[in-house]
């Protein structure tokens, strides 16, 4: 476990939320809604269940401007161009629309309009 915890971070009671910094455009949010991405041997892959091991960086998946390969090259490198191709295929192009269900959002029920809704994680009818 790394203390993460800086001096800027209010962290406000109401038990720990983890948060992380989108490698991006440096904001911090709650983990769980970021994008983690991990480096392999292969290059950056993609990281929904935010448990494979490795060294790992997050993004705002509700912000294609943090999927940009400008964006990307400054920390993922060479990597930046496939990463970049990945998290557009992944994420659904411009409008984020959920083209996708991350692990664990599976529902089956073909409602995918509802995915990206905010507080969508109460759901799951
Ligand atoms: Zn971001």
């Amino acid at each position: 476990m790394r203390a993460l915890r800086k001096a800027g971070a209010k962290v406000k009671s109401k038990g720990h939320v983890p948060v992380r910094m989108c490698a991006s455009c440096r904001r911090r949010r709650p983990k769980r809604e970021l994008l983690r991405v991990v480096r392999t041997a292969a290059g950056w892959e993609l990281d929904p269940s935010g448990k494979r091991p490795g060294r790992g960086a997050y993004v705002c998946p509700d912000n294609p401007a943090c999927w940009q390969e400008k964006k990307l090259r400054r920390w993922a490198g060479a990597g930046a161009p496939a990463l970049a191709a990945a998290l557009t295929a992944y994420l659904g192009g411009e409008n984020g629309e959920g083209t996708h269900l991350s692990a664990g959002q599976r529902t089956g029920n073909g409602k995918q309009g509802a995915i990206r809704a905010p507080g969508y994680d109460g759901g799951g009818v």
